[in-house]
């Protein structure tokens, strides 16, 4: 691994609009600023798109459908593949580029490019397993064929805080169904998907087949995307409130929908637990991204016989971190995204701590250059509390203590939302017991990271709907056909 030189790297970038197998100007009358976290400055200027953009990227999208979904399954995959292998070779610039936009830690940019890499390689393999069924009808009158096929263009949007691996999840399973895509990222971390762009160009992906639009008015963008009829599917990573909107949205087209949604997770440690591999579990299930992962657990929800041992144990591992740039040598916890989110993070430690916990470490906003907030550890959170509500997105680790399997059970399903779940127990039984009943569309089972682009990501409930990566990912973007014909013996 060696660091790129910062004001080269952003020059490779591209900063316009990519419609059609062209990069062009955006029409917004604007540009988008895209700021480092970290420093508060502005890193690079992007191009603006009006919804005029917008729908010349699905005119793009739809022009390209029928011959990228008639390109043979492995000439799609090995465009994927070729992908895989170019983003090996520039991985040090995707790092730092994420880094510098969006704000965590280099070496977790870099987890972040292996992560976000395997959906180019897992849907370039799966491309060419792409089954179907042939079989007798019951009655033996006729040949049941059933066929898969891509479901058309598709509309992708993605969050800021996994720039790569969200856009890859949603593009690497869509090109290798047949489809052809828009995405939009979000407009505070722009710049990865667009060298992802560039990425999938010199790998050879042909014209029109993926789009990308940059723009600092979404909704307004986004609105004639999804009403208009040629679009087939949305695939939306982000909050529920939008996912919530955007499925209203998509109910005039009757549109396929893929929602990953927020999540609230609890992480239950239970009183025979392995403590050290707990802990383990808690630093990188709470602290990695900044605690900016729908997948952090928002939730500690401990043995009161092991609570205060567990307080401890978290507090001084927290005490060990280093906060400060991303691209700094030993840092470990960077920015939260902006003021907002620093906000939001004051906000609930402030209304915890007024209804009775304790604050075992950290719980202020640090004072200065870019939007930083300390490392903390609340304890004693009484119920009712917001931080047991919301999604907390920022590195405060919040524990309440619980009595026995069922009040466990009821608290961790206590909330509207059924992402993921963390169990540690050493008690086989028990944790059997607790994937059936936690009510969760994933969980980790005396593990606190558990995303694999092999395995169905998703959640019940607000969570979302749909599965992403896994056998599962590809059929979000298929349509499953039946044909029936006559018997061919009696014709
Ligand atoms: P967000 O505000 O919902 O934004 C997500 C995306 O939607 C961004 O690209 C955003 O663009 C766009 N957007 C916002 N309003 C829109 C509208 N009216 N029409 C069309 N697009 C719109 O969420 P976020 O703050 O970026 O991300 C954090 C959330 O994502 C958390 O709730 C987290 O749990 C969730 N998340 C879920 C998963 C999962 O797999 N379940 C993974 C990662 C994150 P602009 O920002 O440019 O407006």
């Amino acid at each position: 691994m060696s660091v790129p030189n910062e004001t080269e790297l952003l020059a490779r970038v591209p900063s316009k609009l990519y419609i059609g197998g062209q990069w062009v100007d955006g029409s917004a009358g604007h540009s988008i600023d895209v700021v480092d976290p970290a420093t508060g400055s502005v890193i690079k200027t992007i191009a603006d798109a009006s919804s005029d953009d917008g729908i010349a990227a699905l005119d793009a999208a739809v022009a390209a459908a029928d011959s990228w979904a008639a390109t043979a399954p492995r000439a799609r995959g090995e465009i994927l593949r070729r992908a895989f292998d170019l983003l090996q070779e520039r991985r040090d610039d995707f790092a730092l580029l994420m880094t510098l936009e969006m704000g965590k830690p280099l070496a977790e940019s870099q987890g972040e490019v292996t992560y976000g890499g395997e959906f180019l390689r897992w849907f370039g393999e799966e491309a060419v397993r792409i089954a179907g069924r042939y079989g007798t009808n019951p009655e033996g009158t006729g040949r049941m064929i059933v066929s898969q096929h891509p479901v058309g263009p598709c509309y992708l949007i993605t969050p800021w805080n996994f720039p790569l691996a969200m856009a890859t999840r949603k593009i690497a399973p869509a090109l290798a169904a047949g489809c052809t895509v828009v995405i939009k990222p979000a407009e505070l971390t722009p710049l990865t998907t667009l060298y992802v762009a560039r990425l999938l160009e010199d790998a050879g992906l042909p014209a029109g087949v993926l789009n990308v639009i940059t723009t600092s008015t979404s909704g307004e963008v986004s609105g004639p995307i999804i009403e208009d009829p040629r679009l087939r599917k949305l695939s939306f990573t982000g909050s529920t409130a939008v996912g919530q909107k955007l499925i209203q949205q998509s109910a005039h087209g009757v549109l396929r929908t893929s929602m990953e949604l927020g999540g609230n997770a609890p992480f239950v440690v239970f009183e025979d637990a392995d403590l050290d591999r707990a802990v383990d579990g808690a630093m990188i299930a709470k602290f990695r991204n900044i605690g900016q992962a729908c997948t952090a657990a928002n939730r500690f929800i401990v043995h009161e016989s092991i609570a205060e041992e567990f307080a401890r144990r978290v507090t001084e591992r927290v005490n060990g971190f280093r906060v400060g740039r991303g691209t700094d040598d030993g840092v470990t916890i960077g920015p939260l995204i902006n003021e907002a989110a620093v906000e939001k993070a004051e906000k609930l430690v402030r209304d915890a701590v007024e209804r009775g916990a304790s604050v075992l470490t950290g719980g202020s906003a640090i004072e200065g250059t870019g939007t930083f907030y300390e490392p903390t550890v609340i304890s004693g959170v009484k119920p009712g509390s917001d931080i047991l509500r919301e999604e907390i997105f920022g590195p405060v680790l919040a524990i309440v203590p619980f009595t026995d399997e069922a009040d466990a059970i009821r608290i961790a399903n206590d909330t509207e939302f059924g992402l993921v779940s963390y169990v540690f127990t050493k008690d086989l039984a028990r944790g059997q017991r607790m994937i059936e009943r936690l009510q969760t569309g994933m969980m980790g089972l005396n593990v606190g990271v558990i995303s694999n682009a092999a395995a169905p990501f998703g959640g019940v409930k607000h969570s979302g709907l749909g599965r992403e990566g896994g056998l599962e990912g590809i059929h979000e973007y298929l349509s499953t056909k039946y044909t029936l014909t006559p018997d061919p013996f009696a014709v």
